[in-house]
């Protein structure tokens, strides 16, 4: 199995875990991971309930992430898991 991995500026291999899921169930809707990512794979949804209209944040671009994982380092509610991702994925061959 070979997995997407990057270098580091220094040249040190390293393999990025990308986004696998958000758990809407556990979000506060605070926007920290919003704010964290800078590849535009996050995004709010509003979801009205009788009395208030509530703000989840939802994966809406998989494909830009880059698996740098800042997102669930400033998540405090663990919404996100991550995971690497095999080159075969996407088609490319090593
Ligand atoms: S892992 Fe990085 S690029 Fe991917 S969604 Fe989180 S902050 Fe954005
Ligand atoms: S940081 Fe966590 S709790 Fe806050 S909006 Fe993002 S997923 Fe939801």
């Amino acid at each position: 199995m070979s997995l997407i991995t990057g270098l580091t500026k220094n040249g040190r291999e390293w393999t990025p875990e990308f986004i696998k899921a958000l758990e809407k169930d556990l979000c506060i809707g605070c926007g920290r991971c919003f704010k964290s990512c800078t590849k535009n794979v996050l995004a709010y949804e509003e979801v009205d309930t009788e009395e208030t209209v509530k703000a989840y944040m939802k994966i809406a671009n998989d494909g830009n992430c880059i698996g740098c994982k800042a997102c669930g380092q400033n998540c405090p509610r663990g919404c996100f898991s991550f995971e690497p991702v095999e080159v075969r994925a996407f088609g490319y061959t090593s």
